[in-house]
């Protein structure tokens, strides 16, 4: 066996690699060529520390620019129009917002990737000199908060990242690395290289943050998609960001959520805010986003409350839920219906069956 010289990584150090995974694959196949296993290469110190080297090289190539969208006189939108990752789409899913102050820039959720971040960041220079100053994250999803990396690198690790406390905890916690991990398998690794950057600061229901010329004011009214999600209102704008409590045309993912939750969650909120722009983390803003989302929910929630009630099974819920009108005009158009309904139908039964008891 003989000791493999120090080679230089597969690639340039100055140019960003179009796929690193691949060239991963590719070193580590040099290597096994030359007669050592994986095992026998973990063995070797030199060749251990400049794996190290060669992992940190290794990241995902930019994404494209998204032309940020303004939607009110402070507040701007860097859309994500797909709703699910893809290696196409290098994990845009979910918009990143930002907010113009007098103090300087605000970043509603962060984008699913340290690229994601990176893009947003060039699109708020297009908008403003100004920096970013704070940032925040509705909830614990992934693909809300992962672009945080991008932000501390550019603005410093004290740049504060403010979340209620049940989120910062998950993401500190085991949620926070599984969110990368998965982000990297669903984008076939266009998302390497994205660091887990939890939130520093932790906020609560209530609270009204300064910035000059805005007040950003924050709700939180138990759970709704998760328990932790933070809705933030823009005072002067009448703008309101719900993160995932409701989404314009995709169907949330409520395995953490609840029906009954949310809409309560809805009630308070519009009671507490009243008329605004609500904007989701997931597709177009919109005044009567709660009401329609909030009808869709029902229309899955109320069907198998009833079957419930009755007796009935969960297949008799099913049938009931996709004759809903609430729910069958949604259904040919909303992202991700087929391939869901059946599970928030069973968890839609299995909440209705805690409740009726
Ligand atoms: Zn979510």
């Amino acid at each position: 066996m003989t000791t493999p010289t120090r080679r230089p990584p597969p690639f340039a150090m100055s140019e960003t690699p179009p796929a690193m995974a691949h060239s991963r694959r590719s070193w580590l196949r040099l290597m096994a060529g030359a007669g050592m296993g994986a095992a026998g290469l973990a063995l070797v110190p030199e060749v251990r520390v400049f794996a190290q080297q060669v992992q940190e090289f290794i990241e995902g190539p930019p994404v494209p620019d998204v032309a940020p969208v303004q939607l009110s006189p402070h507040v701007w939108m860097v859309y994500a129009k797909d709703g699910f990752p893809t290696a196409e789409n290098q994990g845009l899913m979910a918009s990143v917002l930002f907010v113009v102050t007098q103090k300087g820039v605000l970043v509603f959720d962060s984008g699913a990737s340290l690229q994601i971040g990176q893009m947003a960041i060039r699109m708020i220079k297009t908008v403003t000199p100004k920096p970013v100053i704070a940032v925040f994250n509705s909830h614990y999803h992934g693909d809300h908060w992962l672009g945080n990396h991008a932000f501390v690198e550019a603005f410093g690790k004290d740049l504060p990242i403010h979340a209620l406390a049940h989120t910062q905890e998950q993401i500190q916690g085991a949620e926070g690395n599984l969110w990368r991990s998965l982000m990297e398998r669903w984008t076939n690794q266009a998302t390497l290289g994205t660091k887990v950057f939890a939130p520093n600061q932790v906020v609560q229901h209530g609270q009204v943050l300064d910035y000059g010329d805005v007040q950003v004011k924050l709700h939180h009214y138990g759970t709704a998609h998760t328990p932790s999600d933070l809705c933030l209102e823009v005072v002067q704008d009448r703008l309101t960001y719900v993160g995932d409590i409701a989404m314009d045309n995709r169907i949330a993912n409520i395995d953490d959520g609840s029906y009954v939750g949310t809409f309560k969650y809805y009630e308070a909120l519009a009671g507490a805010a009243g008329e605004q722009l609500w904007v989701p983390g997931h597709g177009k803003a919109s005044k009567d986003l709660l009401k329609r989302y909030g009808d869709f929910l029902a229309g899955i929630y109320e069907p198998c409350l009833k079957a419930v009630k009755d007796g009935e099974p969960m297949e008799t819920a099913r049938a009931a839920v996709l004759k809903d009108p609430r729910v069958a005009s949604r259904a040919g158009t909303m992202d991700g219906f087929a391939s869901n309904i059946g599970k928030y139908v069973s968890l839609a039964y299995l909440e209705a069956e805690k409740e009726a008891f």
